[in-house]
């Protein structure tokens, strides 16, 4: 099981104010599974995926990366775990502006202290695979929408993590760079990587095999908003 989160809550503290974000949320996936979560805004998505992502940690409940449980562990210790384990892909792509696509692909081989030759031959061909092998000295500027969620995603699986977490892929793309973005997650899920994707897009949702739906914290498996 490369995920298992079991009977999370996650309440926002600030001062005597608690917001209750997630509540008795269990969730387990398998290697090799294409996950979409929706749900409507303010319904919990992002504080999922920061949970899953290693980026926040959850007021109660048990959550297991690839067999490991990664809550208490020091901060060296969640960033080795996050970096071998998960890539990320954000809605407005998140590249640094004044690097190259390659040297923006670079990055998590950086954190993962590969040596500089390593580094580029290896980003050069993961921008290979998603089809950019001609962009690779491009700026973030250069390069449109669709072309920089390529990048992204190109950073995101360089380091051969085993799941690949999309927050929005498509919010900021066209139908078209839409299409492609999705054709790429179906592919890179052939090849055996676990993919989760947050959306709030019923036909977006439609690629994945499996869909959970979230609402007002709590997960189930049909979406309550669209029931008879
Ligand atoms: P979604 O991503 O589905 O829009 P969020 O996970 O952002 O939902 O938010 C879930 C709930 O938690 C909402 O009620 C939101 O207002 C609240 N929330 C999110 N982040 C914080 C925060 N940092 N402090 C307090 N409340 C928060
Ligand atoms: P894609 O469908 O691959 O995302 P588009 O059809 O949007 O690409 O763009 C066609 C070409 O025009 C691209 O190869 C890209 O080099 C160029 N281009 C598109 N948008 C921009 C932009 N905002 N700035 C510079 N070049 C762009």
């Amino acid at each position: 099981m490369v995920l298992k989160l079991d009977h999370i809550d996650k309440d926002y503290v600030t001062g005597k104010i608690v917001v209750p974000a997630l509540r008795d949320v269990t969730l387990h996936v398998e290697q090799g599974e294409y996950v979409a979560i929706m749900g409507p805004s303010g319904s919990g998505k992002s504080t999922l995926m920061n949970i899953i992502g290693c980026l926040d940690e959850p007021t109660r409940g048990s959550f297991e990366l690839n067999g490991k449980n990664v809550l208490g562990l020091n901060d060296n210790e969640i960033a080795d775990e996050r970096l071998n384990n998960i890539g990320f892909v954000f809605q407005t792509f998140q590249l640094l502006p004044k690097q190259t696509a390659l040297e923006n692909v670079c990055l998590p081989l950086v954190y993962a202290k590969v040596g500089k030759k390593e580094r580029r031959e290896r980003a050069a061909r993961a921008l290979e695979r998603v089809g950019l092998a001609e962009r690779m000295d491009f700026l973030p500027t250069q390069l449109s929408g669709g072309q920089k969620q390529r990048v992204a995603i190109a950073r995101a699986m360089v380091n051969n993590p085993k799941i690949l977490l999309a927050d929005e892929p498509t919010g900021a793309l066209d139908s078209k760079s839409s299409v492609q973005v999705l054709e790429l997650f179906q592919k890179l899920n052939e090849e055996g990587v676990t993919v989760i994707m947050i959306t709030h897009d019923a036909k977006v949702a439609k690629h994945a095999k499996r869909t959970v739906y979230i609402f007002d914290g709590q997960l189930g498996d049909r979406d309550l908003n669209q029931d008879e």
